[in-house]
């Protein structure tokens, strides 16, 4: 069977376990964990791969999931991987779904809970096809991608892509902006890197009248927060995406004392790891530098996040003539640059993939709400096109590893 006739007769498995499929991710939406704390996800994940009689590791990244599905075709075969997050966030749901959350102050508002319900059933339709592939695909059901230092850095750690070694990796993720039956593709980045920094300035404080015997820190942090606003402005080529935004600041509790002390936080977002590494020295030297041209002192916190998430090319061409096969040319769109940090990221430094978008957004049924939104909700009609769209991109990246 050709690949383009494979890519319907995927579709058509995959709505067959339709209602699985919608069962478990509301069983999952259901029942959210927080990240690291996925255990009964995880046991829920376990005893599905378990009837499918798919071998699986654990533990591995403490909740996390690890199984592979070997092809039956002759031929030396390669590896790809397809990827679930599991966990959920620190939001008290506000929908009244007869299925919301039964926990409170937590609540799947990303969708993982979609997400892994698609690797389940992703796992089910290629363990069907077995004999149409050679080489294997693994499928990793990862923890914690809403909190840095997250899972995936964890499971790679704990070996996920070794035994065997995977070649490419490829995952998705939910998308109320596109309709239902929409798929996004780009390569390059994706999501940024997402670091934080932390600015104490310590001057010296006294009365208000009397701003020549002391070292006004609120004065010096106002000069500090223009100064890192030209980081960007002036320092950063204008076809580069970069932001440096200030998002709190603190000092001082009178309005005729003069604060010893100050306080900036703040976050950088770039996708170029050059001018990652660049702002994040030259955040360090105009808070020290305006600080002491001040007569004040500064100290600097710098923490990096996830990484870049950049799609390699020429997997993204891949994973979109997929999604083609499986939507239609007409569905199928450019998908958005996102300034949201996204730990796949860590997946695709070491093999190239794809992370692509698959719309769940409904408007006829009031499916609005943006990711991480108290009434974020997945219409469950994406589940089946999320399977297809997985199955078809692993199974077209064996088939052309086969023939290279
Ligand atoms: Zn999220
Ligand atoms: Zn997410």
């Amino acid at each position: 069977m050709s690949l383009a006739a494979l890519a319907p007769s995927l579709l058509v498995a995959s709505q067959r376990i339709a209602e699985r499929l919608t069962a478990d991710r509301r069983h999952l939406h259901q029942h959210p964990e927080l990240g690291f704390q996925e255990f009964e996800t995880s046991r829920f994940v376990q005893r599905r791969l378990a009837e499918l009689g798919i071998p699986f590791r654990v533990p591995i990244a403490t909740t996390g999931v690890a199984a592979v599905i070997e092809g039956t075709a002759p031929g030396p075969g390669r590896t790809v991987l397809l990827r679930a997050d599991m966990d959920a966030l620190p939001i008290q749901e506000e929908s009244d779904l007869p299925y919301r959350s039964t926990v409170a102050g937590v609540m799947h508002a990303c969708g993982h809970d979609a997400h892994t319900a698609i690797l389940l059933g992703a796992a089910e339709v290629l363990l069907g096809e077995r004999r149409r592939f050679s080489g294997s695909v693994k499928l990793a059901f990862q923890p914690c991608e809403e909190r840095f230092p997250g899972g995936a850095l964890a499971m790679i750690e704990e070996g996920v892509l070794e035994n065997p070694r995977v070649d490419a990796a490829f995952g998705l993720h939910c998308t109320p902006q596109l309709e239902t039956g929409t798929l996004g593709y780009r390569a390059g980045p994706v999501s940024a890197a997402s670091d934080r920094f932390t600015i104490r300035i310590r001057g010296k404080g006294g009365h208000a009248a009397r701003p020549n015997s002391c070292v006004d820190a609120v004065v010096v942090a106002a000069q500090t927060v223009v100064m890192l606003q030209t980081l960007i402005s002036r320092e950063t080529s204008p076809i580069q995406p970069a932001v440096v935004t200030v998002g709190a600041i603190h000092a001082g509790d009178a309005h005729n004392v003069i604060p010893a002390e100050a306080e900036i936080r703040g976050t950088v977002r770039t996708y170029d790891v050059a001018l990652r590494a660049t702002l994040g020295q030259r955040v360090r030297e105009v808070a020290e530098g305006v600080a002491r041209t001040m007569r004040a002192e500064a100290e600097v916190l710098y923490t990096m996040g996830y990484p870049p998430l950049v799609n390699d090319p020429s997997m993204t061409r891949l994973a979109r003539d997929s999604g083609i096969e499986v939507v239609g040319s007409d569905n199928v769109v450019e998908g958005e640059q996102a300034l949201g940090g996204e730990d796949m990221a860590y997946f695709m430094q070491r093999v190239p993939g794809c992370f692509f978008r698959l719309g769940t957004g409904n408007r006829a049924r009031g499916i609005t709400f943006g990711n991480h939104h108290a009434r974020f909700n997945v219409d469950d009609a994406a589940l089946p096109i999320g399977v297809a769209a997985m199955c078809a991109t692993a199974l077209r990246f064996l088939a052309r590893a086969e023939a290279a």
